[in-house]
């Protein structure tokens, strides 16, 4: 019997329901049982992949190239799911699917309506995620905030799945709790309205869980279980993590939430169980160096843009012991090679992330040609090959005007191009290079060195590559193709054999960085970093200039 465990938001979006339901995973698989988990998001997009990342943060790209809310992203570092393209539905595909079945007919003349077909078809999806993945649990994370106009379809479908199998369904409602500083209080109405609200949609919440500042106290505990109709044993605090947010699981299951959950399923829960992330978490408050890498990209201001990023160099600092401080460097800012000395100046490496388009291109290879002259430990990552690609070509090969044709169409020299085939293209969603391909690594190169094999599964998202024209010309310069597409006949790392590590590639590795399985391309350029500190800086343990 397979059960599901439906994860709803009230009062403020962005609470933390994506970390709570990956959170929920990993308590259940640390309990025994496998998993799958899945998000229903209201908004009409198909999918976010033609979403800018301050709409809505980072896409996700799953092995079979769906590109997903970041969430998922959670779902995967906190668990061993695998995810596919069924485990990231948008009202738009919904939607998209319903009237396509429509224009052919297969509703045999029935008026299409938003009850039953709309909800039947949402239900499907569920199932049929259920079906592939065969895992004992299936956690659903509902998007958006009980109330929202969009997500009512989704809400009446749940409720619909609920009411069907009373059994095998349960409802976790997350909430925020207001902590009112001046009364040293935690005030409870917002929690008690949208429990109300879930109510009147058909759905009791049968877990509460309560983001706060701080954990929640006995009496506020009670309240709430009085008021929102749920015993006071399921009522949880989801307080701030003072360090990472890999404490989510074990703040919950200190509280026996594990317990609490699989008893209302009718399962015993063991207890005493080790927290695999306990290690982490304890050298995340304690590592012995510092290693500061700049991040040089255009969608900085949004806390959320390169989400994996972030915490692949987290998992990396882990691996080597090392805290990672960052430094944002906006891209569009450096527009000049003696402006980067200035930014760039005194960090350890520096990394240039995925992008698109114009703004802040000419950035990047500024801050590729600093880190290229000095020496200084230089990542790449996707449109950051393309850039030191295009910076070795313009200041190293002497072909000034050389560029992708993603900024310059017309550039005579297009080290970076569409392939032919490609030309023709015209719809922009899904016609990108997507999804986990297999690369062969070349042996005696940086990269062989970090992964220490032949043949390695790397997930992409993008649209244009390496012309291969160019090949020669940049061996001849001491930069090596050390990384090639198994089947085809594509670039997929570079890497220049006369700097201490300068690599570019042309997949995203932070995609698949765990907590306990770090990548080991940004491993090896946190090592590259630490072995470029220059002795001063650690001895003083601050800043020094370079
Ligand atoms: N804009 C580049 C392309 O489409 C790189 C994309 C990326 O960095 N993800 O090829």
């Amino acid at each position: 019997m397979q059960r599901f465990i439906l994860v709803t938001g009230g009062v403020l979006s962005s609470v933390g329901k994506g970390v709570l339901s990956a959170s929920i995973g990993h308590l259940l698989e640390n309990q025994g049982y496998s998993v799958s988990l899945m998000k229903l998001d209201p908004y009409l997009n198909v999918d976010p992949g033609t979403m800018n990342p301050f709409e809505h943060g980072e896409v996700y790209v799953t092995d079979d190239g769906a590109e997903t809310d970041l969430d998922l992203g959670h779902y995967f570092r906190f668990t061993h799911t695998k995810l596919f393209k069924e485990s990231s539905i948008t009202s738009g595909q919904i939607y998209s699917a319903v009237i396509g079945k429509e224009r052919k007919g297969e509703y045999l003349g029935k008026t299409v309506q938003v009850v039953p077909h709309v909800t039947d078809e949402i239900k499907a999806r569920i199932m049929k995620l259920a079906g592939k993945t065969r895992s004992d649990f299936v956690i659903v994370e509902i998007g958006g905030t009980v109330g929202d106009l969009e997500s009512g379809p989704f809400l009446e479908a749940i409720r619909q799945f609920k009411q069907e199998r009373p059994q095998e369904v349960l409802c976790v409602h997350l909430t925020y709790l207001p902590y009112l500083g001046t009364s040293s209080e935690f005030k409870t109405k917002p929690t008690q309205h949208s429990v109300q609200l879930l109510l009147s949609v058909g759905i009791a919440a049968d877990i509460i869980v309560c983001r706060s500042e701080q954990p929640i106290r006995e009496e506020t505990r009670m309240k709430i279980s009085l008021f929102c109709n749920v015993r006071p044993e399921h009522v949880f605090s989801l307080h701030d993590v003072k360090t990472t947010i890999y404490e989510a699981p074990s703040i919950l299951s200190e509280q026996k939430f594990d317990t609490a959950l699989l008893r209302r399923f009718g399962l015993e829960a063991k207890e005493g169980l080790q927290n695999p992330l306990s290690a982490y978490i304890a050298s995340k408050k304690k590592r012995s160096r510092e290693v500061t890498i700049g991040l040089v990209g255009k969608y900085l201001t949004h806390k959320d843009a390169y989400k994996s990023v972030h915490e692949a160099l987290d998992h990396s600092g882990f691996a080597v012991d090392a805290a990672v401080k960052l430094v944002d460097v906006e891209s569009d800012l450096i527009q000049s090679d003696a402006l980067a000395g200035k930014k760039l100046e005194g960090l350890d490496g520096i990394l240039i992330l995925g992008g698109f388009g114009e703004r802040g291109w000419e950035g990047k290879i500024h801050a590729v040609r600093y880190a290229r002259e000095h020496l200084i430990p230089l990542f790449g990552i996707c449109y950051g090959l393309h850039a030191i690609a295009t910076e070795f070509t313009r200041n190293v090969l002497g072909l000034k005007d050389a560029n992708t044709t993603e900024v310059s169409p017309e550039t005579s020299n297009p080290v970076i191009s569409l392939l032919e085939e490609q030309k023709t293209v015209e719809e922009i969603g899904g016609t990108m290079r997507l999804g986990s391909q297999i690369c062969n690594i070349k042996p005696g190169t940086r990269a062989f060195e970090a992964y220490q094999k032949t043949r390695v599964a790397e997930r992409h998202r993008h649209r244009y590559e390496f012309n291969r024209r160019y090949c020669e010309m940049f061996e001849k310069n001491g930069m090596v193709f050390s990384g090639h597409h198994e089947k085809w006949n594509l670039v997929e790392i570079i890497e220049l054999s006369t700097h201490p590590w300068l690599v570019g590639v042309q997949f995203h590795p932070e995609l698949i960085s765990k907590p306990l399985e770090p990548h080991p391309l940004y491993t090896a350029f946190l090592k590259a970093a630490l072995a470029c500190q220059i002795p001063e800086k650690i001895v003083l343990g601050k800043n020094t200039s370079r």
